[in-house]
């Protein structure tokens, strides 16, 4: 049998393939595991209550019930979601937002594949474009999203350190160069793997560089505003037509109900849709009719300001302590100031071995977390920059005895490896 390069691509094991399938193992082997590891929600409770009050209602109400598994919804997307999310974005943010600048996909990860393909790779004149990630390390999902070997070019960061053990990665505006091969800038606000909230200035300053290269600057809002909201910092949510905005509701605690959200001008909002009916005819119905009340009541918003982000924002700061009360100054170590997201980025720098050693040591005794050194896509690795191979991405997103346990470990192994070098 013969396949493709396309089945190449996907067949492979790079990036997230082998990630998930190292995860899944992990999972199903004999030792029981604490997952801090993926980027699966917490489970909430205030927001499980409403899910199964409104899962209630439909099922009670046959109408309801047969638009919920009885109807292809257009390409586009769920419309009454679509309207009602319009609305909630102008009233609360206003930005004179139509029906035509919303699509919906299944799953914002589904966005980016079609958002990346729109933009990088062949033009018809012939010429090529990529899409420009001007702050590495950033979100291993896109890694594999573009159906082009070179998709993506990457920019290391200026590293500020801000205390004793804290530090912040800040966009190269010095070493940002576009040409015209850049096809569209994206970046993830909350970042995904750091908690780095990029600011309202370091935004302005790309969205500068996109109008002034007509390309779309493309924000992954997967953790950000207005929902789920788990942003710690003082920002603005921002969207004009040269910006791209990608949301999602997994976040939020729906990851199953697979919805995402893509507002941006209406002609990319045809080539999504156009894609979206080729790939799955339509995209699924359920989490937006589920969502659709609390969009329209605005309710999603008061859910994600008193009772998702304080909740995220509480077990930050439980394990922030307790790693400081369990490395204290026993090691080199640096923690990403944690502004949003659900993860902690931790650097040791000079760390004696690879973070990749450190992960396979940590998986060995119960722990899962993710190396680094998986975050960089677009950069290919010459070897020179040892940070890549320095940092961890801890989940706290789980329960928080479980969490505090880990973290013991992880602090264990991590002055062992520094001792026994
Ligand atoms: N963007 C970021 C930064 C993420 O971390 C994730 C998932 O972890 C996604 C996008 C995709 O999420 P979903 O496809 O569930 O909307």
């Amino acid at each position: 049998m013969k396949f493709t390069q396309f089945a190449d691509k996907f067949s492979g094991q790079a990036g997230i393939n082998s990630l998930m399938d190292d995860l899944g193992k992990a999972l199903s082997g004999d030792q029981p595991m604490i997952m801090m590891g993926g980027g699966n929600p917490g489970h909430l409770e205030p927001v499980q209550t409403r899910l199964r009050e409104e899962l209630a209602a439909i099922a009670a109400d046959p109408q309801a019930f047969q638009r919920l598994v009885g109807i292809y919804d257009a390409p586009q997307g769920e419309a009454r979601f679509i309207s009602a999310l319009k609305d909630l974005l102008n009233a609360t943010y206003g930005w004179g937002l139509t029906e035509a600048n919303i699509a919906l996909t299944n799953g914002s990860q589904a966005a980016f594949f079609i958002l990346f393909n729109l933009f990088a790779g062949q033009l018809p004149d012939g010429s090529r474009r990529q899409i420009l990630l001007p702050l590495a390390p950033e979100y291993l999902g896109y890694a594999d999203a573009g159906l082009d070997a070179d998709t993506f070019r990457s920019v290391k960061p200026v590293i500020e350190t801000l205390g004793d053990h804290s530090f912040k990665y800040r966009v190269d505006f010095d070493q940002l160069q576009l040409d015209e091969q850049v096809g569209a800038i994206c970046v993830s606000r909350p970042t995904n793997p750091t908690g780095n909230v990029l600011t309202d200035e370091e935004v302005q300053r790309l969205h500068g560089l996109a109008c002034q290269w007509d390309i779309p600057l493309i924000l992954d809002g997967a953790y950000g505003s207005p929902f789920p909201e788990l942003i710690y910092t003082e920002i603005h949510p921002f969207w004009d037509e040269q910006v791209v905005l990608c949301l999602s509701l997994s976040k939020l605690g729906l990851p199953a109900a697979r919805t995402g959200i893509v507002i941006a001008r209406p002609e990319i909002i045809q080539a999504l849709s156009g894609a979206n009916a080729i790939l799955n005819l339509a995209t699924g119905s359920f989490g937006p009719q589920l969502m659709e009340p609390l969009v329209r009541s605005g309710e999603i918003l008061s859910l994600s300001r008193e009772q998702v982000r304080p909740w995220y924002q509480a077990k930050m700061h439980k394990a922030v302590a307790l790693l400081q009360q369990e490395l204290a100054d026993h090691c080199p170590w640096m923690l990403h100031q944690p502004e949003g997201a659900m993860f902690l980025w931790l650097w040791f720098p000079g760390l004696p071995i690879t973070s990749h050693e450190l992960y396979l040591r940590l998986k060995a005794r119960g722990v899962l977390v993710v190396s680094g050194h998986y975050f960089f896509p677009g950069m290919p690795d010459d070897g020179r920059w040892r940070h890549r191979h320095e940092c961890l991405r801890v989940t706290y997103s789980q329960d928080d005895e479980l969490v505090a346990k880990g973290l013991q470990i992880l602090a264990e192994e991590v002055k062992r490896a520094f001792t026994s070098a």
